[in-house]
């Protein structure tokens, strides 16, 4: 079987990693500070805060920008569940907003029109790791007073206009979780240009405690703190960040890498008439965390059955994203009842494997399959 997504990890990783729990120093430490550092400067971030998870990272950011009950954050249906349990999760109340139909990400257009006397925030999506159209975000809010959160969980080391996401200004959260660019297990990190933001932040992430772990080990005694308001426990571990210091010395060739495969599925799609590859604007790099194929309008076949058949053929894709306003009851009477674009993108689109360490062998079965598969399916 082929493999869909797979982390890629060699024995500098497991080194580091035997070097932490020689240490003695294991939860959240130097690693944790040393990887925060790394993935600041290669986005061109001012802070990183990494934490847990990119759910416990948007939770941060929403309680940074101070957003609440009474709030309504605008938000796409086209994405992972996370995105929508953190605004959940403080208490505001999301508004689903239709996408792009070729770039799959929030459409501004749409999200103008959901606006509200009551709309706070836009959290906007780099699906699949290629970017938003974010100067039409950028432009919405500050028209209309409104904060942007912008969730990279995909998208680390993609560019807009020449510029690293989660550089351009605005509170942007990242993933480590295998199926993304760089895999800690688990993990996440809040980047923010504000150092008022990025205390909170920290503090926030280490249930409240005006004084750091680190700081209070590093006075060797007594040092108490107080909480100036209720946090959480979103710490990420220095065995997770031993993980992420040795990963981001591979980010370039892992972006290469993916970039490289991506190319060489474009140029086979160009003779599948079928299928249709991502469309990526001049204006932006993809990350490809996952490559996102489209049935043709010309296409006759159903999809789930080129599905099925490639995984008896051993090829792991997947359907694509599954919109959350289906499966999320979410009461307001706000609430749009469809979203014809993410329905339509949700039906027709599917994920083939991308990773770095994906043979060239395995990437032309692929291929082949896709071939074979859909000739089944006529
Ligand atoms: C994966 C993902 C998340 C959740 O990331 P976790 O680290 O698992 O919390 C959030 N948003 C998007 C868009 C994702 O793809």
């Amino acid at each position: 079987m082929i493999p869909f997504a797979k982390p890629f990890y060699t024995s500098a990783e497991e080194e580091l990693v035997t070097k932490v729990i020689r240490s003695g120093w294991v939860s959240q430490g130097e690693r944790v500070e040393q990887f925060e550092g790394r993935i600041a400067d290669f986005v061109g971030a001012r802070h990183a805060i990494a934490t847990n998870s990119c759910t416990s990272a948007l939770i941060l950011a929403l309680r940074v920008l101070d957003i609440g009950v009474g709030d309504e954050v605008l938000c796409p249906s086209f994405t992972c569940i996370a995105t929508i349990n953190a605004i959940v999760a403080v208490k505001a109340q999301p508004i689903f907003v239709d996408i792009d139909p070729v770039t799959y990400n929030i459409d501004p257009e749409v999200a103008r029109r959901a606006l509200s006397a009551r709309t706070r925030a836009i959290v906007a999506v780099d699906q699949v790791g290629l970017p938003a159209e974010w100067d039409s975000l950028n432009a919405l809010a500050d028209q209309y007073g409104l904060e942007l959160i912008e969730d990279a969980a995909c998208a680390l080391g993609a560019e807009y206009r020449g510029r690293k996401l989660g550089s351009l200004g605005w509170p942007t959260t990242l993933s480590f979780h295998p199926r993304k660019i760089l895999s800690t297990g688990e993990g996440g990190m809040l980047l923010v240009e504000s150092d008022e933001f990025a205390d909170r932040a920290r503090r926030l992430r280490s249930h409240g405690a005006a004084v750091s772990d680190v700081v209070r080990h590093r006075s060797g005694g007594f040092v108490s703190t107080d909480y100036p308001e209720p946090g959480y426990n979103f710490r990420m571990t220095d065995l997770q960040a031993a993980l992420g210091v040795v990963q981001t010395t591979r980010l370039p060739s892992f972006l290469q890498e993916r970039r490289r495969q991506a190319g060489v599925y474009d140029e086979a799609l160009k003779s599948i008439p079928d299928l249709c590859a991502p469309v990526v604007p001049a204006h932006m790099s993809h990350a490809y965390q996952s490559y996102m194929v489209r049935m043709s309008a010309v296409s006759r076949v159903d999809r789930d059955c080129l599905i099925r058949k490639l995984v008896v053929r051993g090829v792991a894709c997947r359907s694509g994203i599954a919109p959350l306003h289906w499966n999320v009851s979410l009461g307001s009477s706000r609430q749009p009842s469809s979203l014809p674009v993410t329905e339509e993108a949700s039906r027709q689109t599917f994920f083939l494997p991308i990773y770095p360490g994906l043979s060239a062998d395995d990437q032309s079965e692929v291929v082949r399959a896709l071939k074979a598969c859909l000739h089944d399916c006529h």
